[in-house]
């Protein structure tokens, strides 16, 4: 029996934890981190969400860090793939969705180059939550019917071809781009887009402290910066932002200031 038990395999469940609030998990979420033993999270879960844990589970954080050095990627694949082996059920959380500039790609390869089974439980993107939280449509048939989702980090920032995703009748949201709202608004005025084009600045969406700015495009970097705002937070660019009826954006804002 002994031996058995030993040759079982565990399965990775790569498993979107959504934009922070508990209530906006899936039920199929929120059911795997009720069962699980071993979570192996990302700084960006809540820790309203963590607390669904059984008390006997085993919390693994592989938080990113900046001042500290952050476990790099290679060595939670490895992590994830040796529980398994183990014969242990993973659950894998992520802020957001999984598939969303979660990293959720590689962790899936990985468990499939090792043999070890995989599922993924997709997530509300932070867009997706955002938008809700702030009452602002991604698309209206008045004001854009094309969105498109960009990372905005450092690396290779210069060399992404932007071009066309955001302009007149298309949202542009933009994650990871608080560091590099300077950049994001030169380059994005080089490629031909209005200083005053509107954008909404949303932070800690669906979190209790969440704040949603709003400016034209060309005082981006100046509200970034007078305004403090921190990791994380979402860019959204494009007339949606700007609509007389986003009565939901305003109130929120004003309970804010
Ligand atoms: N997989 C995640 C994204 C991870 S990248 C998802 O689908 O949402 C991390 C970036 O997501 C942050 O830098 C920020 O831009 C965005 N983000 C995540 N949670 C957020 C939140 N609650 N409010 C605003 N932005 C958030």
């Amino acid at each position: 029996m002994g031996n058995l038990r030993h040759m079982t395999i565990g399965t990775i469940y790569l498993v979107g934890a959504g934009p922070g609030d508990p209530d906006l998990l899936t039920l199929r979420a929120a059911r795997l981190i009720e069962a699980a033993r071993v979570i192996v999270h990302d700084g960006l879960v809540d820790p309203a969400i963590l607390k669904l844990a059984r008390p006997d589970a085993r919390l693994v954080s592989v938080a990113k860090r900046r001042a500290r050095h952050t476990m790099p990627q290679e060595e939670i694949n490895e992590l994830l793939v040796a529980e398994a082996l183990a014969g242990h059920d993973v659950v894998r959380l992520k802020g957001g969705d999984p598939f969303v500039f979660g990293r959720g790609g590689e962790e899936m390869e990985a468990a499939q180059a090792a043999g070890v089974p995989v599922q993924v439980v997709p997530g509300i993107s932070a867009a997706n939550g955002a938008a809700a939280a702030a009452g602002l449509p991604l698309t209206h048939r008045d004001a854009a019917s094309v969105v498109s989702f960009v990372a905005g980090q450092c690396k290779g920032l210069s060399e992404q071809d932007w071009s066309g995703l955001a302009g007149v009748g298309r949202t542009l949201v933009i994650y990871m781009g608080v560091k590099t709202a300077p950049q994001i608004a030169e380059k994005l005025m080089a490629d031909g887009l209005a200083p005053d084009m509107p954008l909404a600045v949303i932070e800690n969406a669906c979190r209790e402290n969440m704040r949603v700015l709003r400016a034209p495009l060309a005082a981006l970097p100046d509200l970034v910066d007078r305004e403090r705002v921190q990791s994380p937070a979402l860019i959204v660019i494009g007339q949606v932002t700007a609509r007389e009826d986003m009565a939901l954006a305003r109130m929120i804002e004003e309970t804010v200031r």
